[in-house]
């Protein structure tokens, strides 16, 4: 380790109290900070270029080999460097069995047009989406997908959210995400030249027909409501997921990675 180790103890530290408050969105806004767990995910995001403002690590943590290579990193990219008692982790993660070590990252917010032009040609947009477990889930399947870009439009849940995070393992570092009225998604995605592909349950074709064109945007609608009228209205195409049981829909997230998936596999998973 090249550099020497600040060491806090107490709970009521302001830095301590700061991290803690991570957890609310108000707080996060207010920074305009976000926390990922785990020495894998911090170190994903500053070798990804992610500004990290903080690396906390446990002092169990200290004891292994990669914890001073990843704070020599954290110090070079002009983090603060912090050690803590165990508990203290906890404190801050608000978890029994916390991870070693946690960073606060600077959030990034793209525009739409930071999407335009990418590679893929396929894009999903969340209408409203709530649960930030579903939308974590839905930026890793969009990853793993090579999608060109998550859109959140109308009222969703924060993407920095810790749960929205720790769902997207990873991917919350990787997958371009933007938020946007539905009409500048709308207009935006004429330009692009993209179908607008909506996934419903009582669609009129399938989601398996050939409805994705070279270029799409696949909308998905909110938990408990799904897509009002006037979306739909505006949808090029509303397909349905084959479904045969006594449930009334797939979870969004499982609805989201089958359309994704179908889309994918139509292009020969090029
Ligand atoms: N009651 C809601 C509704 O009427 O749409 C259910 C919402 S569902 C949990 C969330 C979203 O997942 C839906 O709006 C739709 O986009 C997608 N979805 C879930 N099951 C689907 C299916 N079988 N076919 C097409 N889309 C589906």
């Amino acid at each position: 380790m090249q550099h020497p180790i600040e060491t806090i103890t107490s709970p009521s530290n302001p830095l301590i109290k700061r991290l803690r408050g991570l957890e609310r969105k108000k707080q996060r806004q207010e920074t305009g900070l976000f926390m990922a767990e785990g020495t894998r995910l911090v170190a994903q995001g500053l070798a990804r270029g992610w500004r990290l403002d903080t690396l906390v690590l446990s002092r169990p943590a200290m004891q292994r080999d990669h914890a001073g290579e990843l704070a020599d990193r954290a110090h070079r990219a002009g983090a603060r460097v912090v050690c803590v008692p165990e508990r203290l982790v906890g404190r801050i993660t608000r978890k029994d069995n916390p991870q070693a070590v946690i960073g606060a990252f600077e959030q990034s917010r793209r525009r739409l047009d930071a999407l335009s032009g990418r590679a893929a040609g396929l894009w999903i947009a969340l209408h409203e989406v709530r649960d930030p477990g579903n939308l974590g889930t839905i930026l890793r399947t969009a990853d793993c997908a090579g999608l060109g870009g998550v859109i959140l439009t109308g009222a969703c849940c924060d993407p920095y959210s810790v749960e929205a995070v720790r769902a997207s393992m990873g991917s919350i570092f990787d997958m371009p995400f933007a938020e946007a009225g539905f009409a500048a998604l709308d207009d935006w995605r004429k330009r692009q030249g993209a179908r607008l592909v909506a996934a419903r349950l009582n669609g009129n074709v399938r989601h398996d027909g050939n409805i994705y064109g070279p270029k799409a945007v696949i909308l998905m609608g909110n938990e408990q409501s799904g897509l009002p009228a006037p979306l739909e209205a505006a949808c090029d195409t509303l397909a349905q997921i084959p479904m045969r049981g006594g449930a009334d829909s797939l979870n969004l997230a499982q609805a989201s990675a089958v359309m994704i998936y179908e889309a994918w596999r139509q292009r020969g998973f090029a």
